[in-house]
This record gives structure tokens, sequence and C-alpha cells, in this order.
């Protein structure tokens, strides 16, 4: 199987955690040129208060606002693994689905969120950073991981660097000072999520978080990330 292959990969637990956690950078690196795809790893469909909405109707309406939000940044693709909301668990298939990705797209960087914050934190998150770190080292670097995988032509492929967002420990910011409308825009695609939240109220709660993000550095704006790099 062969595909165009990426600059960078984005995990995603839920459609909209990617533009929370990096669509400022994402919208940055498309203009500079670089390939992204998302994998949205869960379909969302518990995503709302409102017992009136079905689950099912919410999968759908979730689906299109990621691809309305990939849209705005640039994101050449966005591939949907359509695991239950609250369903993703630590399982070698969650693990192998991701291996396969990782080895058709080849990126050179991934972005994922972050598994290690203390205390709340959704449960999908968790496991979706744990997973996706575990992919990339050292499943996919490794031949004998999957031996089924040389026929389809998925050679083991190495990762060179992981940002991971919504961090306790952040090391990396980068600057989105001339992209944060891009985010801004793209967050407001998940209508779903966001359109409780008056769009002032939003931006000015954003805005804040990214000059939080930035402190100490020479731009305004910016979206911070632990990043680790793999020892091959
Ligand atoms: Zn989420």
């Amino acid at each position: 199987m062969k595909v165009e292959r990426a600059d960078v990969m984005v995990v995603t637990p839920h459609p909209d955690d990617a533009e929370f956690g990096v669509a400022g950078t994402v919208a940055r690196w498309v203009k500079e040129g670089r390939q992204v795809v998302y994998v949205v790893c869960s379909n969302g469909d518990k995503g709302t208060s409102d017992p009136n909405v079905k689950p099912a109707h919410l999968a759908k309406t979730r689906e299109k606002e990621q691809l309305a939000a990939a849209r705005v940044l640039g994101v050449r693709e966005v591939v949907f693994l359509r695991h239950p909301d609250q369903g993703l668990e630590e399982t070698p298939e969650f693990r192998k689905q991701l291996v396969r990705l990782i080895r058709m797209y080849r990126p050179e960087t991934v972005v994922t969120a972050d598994p290690y914050r203390r205390y709340f934190w959704h449960r999908d998150h968790r496991i979706t950073g744990q997973v996706t770190l575990d992919a990339v080292f050292p499943y996919a670097r490794d031949y004998w991981a999957y031996p089924e995988f040389i026929g389809d032509g998925l050679e083991p492929h190495k990762v060179n660097e992981i940002l991971f967002w919504a961090s306790e420990d952040p090391n990396h910011c980068l600057d989105i000072t001339e992209t944060f409308d891009l985010k801004m825009a793209a967050l407001l695609c998940h209508k779903s999520q966001v359109g409780h939240v008056a769009v002032e109220l939003m931006e000015e709660w954003l805005r804040h978080h990214c000059r939080d993000s930035a402190t100490g550095q020479d731009y305004d704006l910016g979206e911070s990330f632990h990043r680790a790099q793999p020892l091959y």
C-alpha cells in the first residue's frame, strides 16, 4: 500500500482536541509547506450534556466539524479510526493501527496529547498519548514488531520528534502569533463543542492562554509542548 508521505502526523483523541492543542502550529507548518495528516481516534459521540442529542448523530456532526477545521488549517487528510468515545483502551489492536499509519505516512513529527498529566485527565487523552508514544517507539521502528507489515510495504520508520500538548512539563514553545486567527477559526468549526460560548469570550480565553504559553519568549502568542526525541 503506497500513500504520499506526510511531514507531520497529529493523533487526536477526539475531534476538537487537536484544535485546542496544536492548530496554530499546524497552520504555520502548512504555510511553510509541510504536509500534515490528522488521525482522529474516537468518534466523540459522548461529547454533549444535551440528552436530546443522540450519539450516532453527534458522531456524524463531529466528523463534519473536524473536516471543516482541517480545511481551515490546510490539513491534507483526516483519518477517522471511529473508536467509541470514552472507549479507548491500550490494546495491541489500537497500537497496531497507529503503527500502520506511522509506517504509511512516515512523518518526521508526531503530535498528540501528553499522557502524563496528573489527576483529572480524560482517560481517552491519557490512552491516546500513551499508545501513540509506544507506537512511535519502539513498535514503528522495529522490523520484528510486525513482520506481517513488510509484505504491504510498511517498512520500519523512525519518527524524529514527538510533541505533546497539554503538558504539565512544557519544554518547547512555537510562535503562533501569525496563525492565531486560523486556530480560532478552526476551533469555531467545532460548533457542537464550543457553540454555547460567546465568540468574544472564547477568543479572550484563547488569547490569554496562548499569551501565557509564550511567557518569556520574544513573541506574543504561542503553543507549548513537551518535546521528546526517541534515542535510536
Ligand atoms: Zn478530548
